[in-house]
């Protein structure tokens, strides 16, 4: 058994709709339950000038390995018809193995903790709204990289009522 957080992306094809979906699409992993979600965020995009994002995290409780975790996630982003018409350019969906337990994983396919993760709000401030004293691999409180990375642009979404 694992813990696995789980970054959601989408700017393309009604983002709030494609990030909603995906939850419910991790809810029913095999081997997986979803034991959190954060609160939804719009945030501006990085690179070439595209629309903004809507990004959340996932907390899944899972025990399928990170490699087929990873295999499950590509094939939801799929499912999604996800366009990658260029690197950082827009997307339907974007799934992003975050953590994984305490794991450090440096595979061809796979990093883990995911490289970008502590410079970007649209991750670090999702993670806090689940575990707020969560901790990396490497012991780096998610405080210390919340406390150095600025909120800009990111804009917390009211709940559904
Ligand atoms: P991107 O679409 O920019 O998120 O990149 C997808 C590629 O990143 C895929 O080929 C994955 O195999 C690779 N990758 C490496 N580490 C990770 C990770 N932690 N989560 C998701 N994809 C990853």
């Amino acid at each position: 058994m694992a813990l696995a957080y789980v970054g959601l992306g989408s700017n393309l094809e009604d983002p709030l709709a494609q990030v909603t979906d995906a939850f419910v699409e991790l809810a029913e992993l095999p081997l997986t339950s979803l034991l959190a979600r954060s609160s939804l965020y719009s945030s501006r995009a990085v690179g070439p000038e595209q629309p903004d994002y809507i990004n959340a995290v996932a907390l899944l409780d899972t025990q399928l390995a990170p490699l087929a975790l990873l295999d499950a996630l590509q094939a939801i982003e799929q499912a999604h018809q996800r366009v990658r018409i260029q690197h950082w350019g827009p997307r339907t969906l974007d799934l992003d193995l975050l953590l994984y337990s305490d794991q450090i994983i440096e595979e061809e396919r796979l990093t883990v903790p995911h490289p970008y993760l502590t410079q970007r709000s649209f991750v670090l401030y999702p993670l806090a709204d689940i575990t707020p004293n969560l901790q990396l691999p490497d012991g780096t409180p998610l405080t210390d990289l919340l406390s150095r990375c600025p909120a800009d642009g990111l804009l917390r979404l009211p709940s559904p009522a």
